[in-house]
């Protein structure tokens, strides 16, 4: 047998640095501080919690120099972590101050380095006077389906402009934002490969509107709303990338030089790991929640956490918690070094997260009894909460279809 080699590099190891540490217990102290005792209020009262972003545009948890702080740890861990602690205080409130990150990730992901400079800063406003930003890709017609977009851009040679419109579905901080970036078909013909993404500032142009607000089950201090563009009229130069790639791509794919886009791949799989960690916060404040109460509620003469039933599922509930966890961990450090998903491993940990949400807050109800189902405690809201995990960002079905298609090879259906 070879004799093993003395390592080389650093072992591996799980441990987080002391800057890790110190910011995961900053961003805690305002989420226990500042969202849970608010999260009760926003929840009935169903509107955007103003006063909680400006909170946290303050602290600099919620600004352009936060994110970029967050984002430039190479591990890639402390995105997930901040995303964990906050929603552990509130996914409502939580989506409504970091639900900006998506159209930030957007322009990130495709837009040139002045279109970074000039619009992410804008997506988040001032200390003083915050804004949120929304990410228009679905419609009435078109969810899981992207392919099926119906909403045109089509260019207008004579005054240099990009002409947007369609009906935009389901669209978080839909026209109360002032950045949109909005998915929209160039070319119709060459399904999801004739999209462009377009940033449309609401508050300078005219034809873009708020429809419908949608009321719903949970994440109810999150604004959801329908946008509509109507003959809405923006520069050439909003198309991100730039006119002059987007031309050059839909020339490419015209000629059938590149069959589908594995950079938008990667990007999808590198950004799902933020959201499976926003669904671990949940999961997580319900185990703690139901842990304390079991320990607390006493019933035959003693804790219900006494009996093995009680026990086994809060054991249960930490393990799967915490397996979400490190498959949320390892695919957030692996879009941040570059690794190449292979195996949908940024779909593995949304998907994991999603239903360990789903499980352990319909578990802690269970195991608050009564309680548990009432309004008066939390578990309830963490389980409404909770279930939008497992379809927003792609349904748990549309990662298993990733899933099955990367480690097969297969264009599974
Ligand atoms: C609160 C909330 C916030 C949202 N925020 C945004 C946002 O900011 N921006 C945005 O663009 N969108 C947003 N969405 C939209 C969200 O991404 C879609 O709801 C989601 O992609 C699913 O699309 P759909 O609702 O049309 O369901 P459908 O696509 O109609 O799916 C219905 C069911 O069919 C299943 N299904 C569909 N196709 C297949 C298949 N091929 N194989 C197996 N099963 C399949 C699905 O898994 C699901 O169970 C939001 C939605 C909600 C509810």
């Amino acid at each position: 047998m070879a004799a093993i080699e003395p390592a080389t590099k650093p072992g591996f190891s799980l441990e987080l640095t002391d800057d890790q540490r110190d910011l995961r217990a900053w961003v805690h102290g305002f989420a226990e501080s500042v969202v849970r005792p608010a999260a009760h209020e926003w929840d009935e009262r169903e509107e955007t919690p103003w006063p909680i972003i400006q909170e946290a545009a303050k602290i600099g948890l919620y600004s352009y120099e936060g994110l970029a702080s967050f984002f430039a740890d190479e591990s890639g861990l402390t995105i997930p972590i901040v995303n964990e602690e906050l929603f552990w205080g509130d996914a409502g409130i939580g989506l409504a101050i970091l639900g900006t990150a998506l159209p930030v990730a957007a322009i990130f992901g495709q837009g040139t380095g002045e279109q970074i400079g000039e619009w992410i800063p804008r997506c988040f406003g001032t200390a003083d006077e915050p804004k949120v930003a929304a990410f228009c890709a679905s419609e009435p017609d078109a969810g899981s389906d992207v392919s099926a977009i119906r909403t045109t851009a089509r260019f207008d040679e004579k005054t240099n402009e990009w002409v947007l419109n369609g009906q935009k579905a389901w669209a978080t901080n839909g026209g109360i934002a002032d950045v949109h970036v909005v998915i929209a078909s160039v070319d119709r013909e060459l399904g999801a490969r004739g999209h462009a993404a377009f940033v449309i500032s609401k508050e300078e142009t005219k034809g873009i509107e708020q429809g419908a607000k949608v009321r719903k089950h949970g994440l109810r201090a999150s604004h959801t709303a329908d946008v509509h563009l109507d003959d809405c009229r923006i520069p050439a130069e909003q198309v991100l990338g730039g006119k002059e790639k987007l031309d050059e791509r839909l020339a490419r794919v015209r000629e059938g030089k590149r069959a589908r886009s594995q950079a938008a791949l990667q990007t999808f799989e590198a950004t799902r790991p933020t959201v499976g960690a926003q669904a671990l916060g949940i999961a997580r404040a319900a185990y703690e929640y139901a842990l304390d109460y079991a320990k607390e509620r006493t019933q035959f003469g003693r804790p219900i956490i006494d009996n093995q039933a009680i026990a086994f599922t809060l054991a249960d509930m930490k393990t799967e918690i915490d397996a979400a966890r490190l498959l949320v961990w390892r695919a957030s450090w692996m879009g941040r070094t570059g690794k190449s998903f292979e195996n949908a491993e940024g779909s593995m940990s949304k998907l994991k997260a999603g239903e360990v949400a789903v499980w352990a807050t319909e578990r802690a109800i269970q195991i608050l009894g009564g309680n548990g189902y009432t309004r008066e405690f939390p578990v309830e809201r963490f389980h409404r909460d909770a279930k939008i995990y497992t379809i927003f960002e792609g349904t748990s079905e549309i990662q298993r279809l990733v899933i099955s298609r990367a480690i097969s090879g297969m264009h599974i259906r």
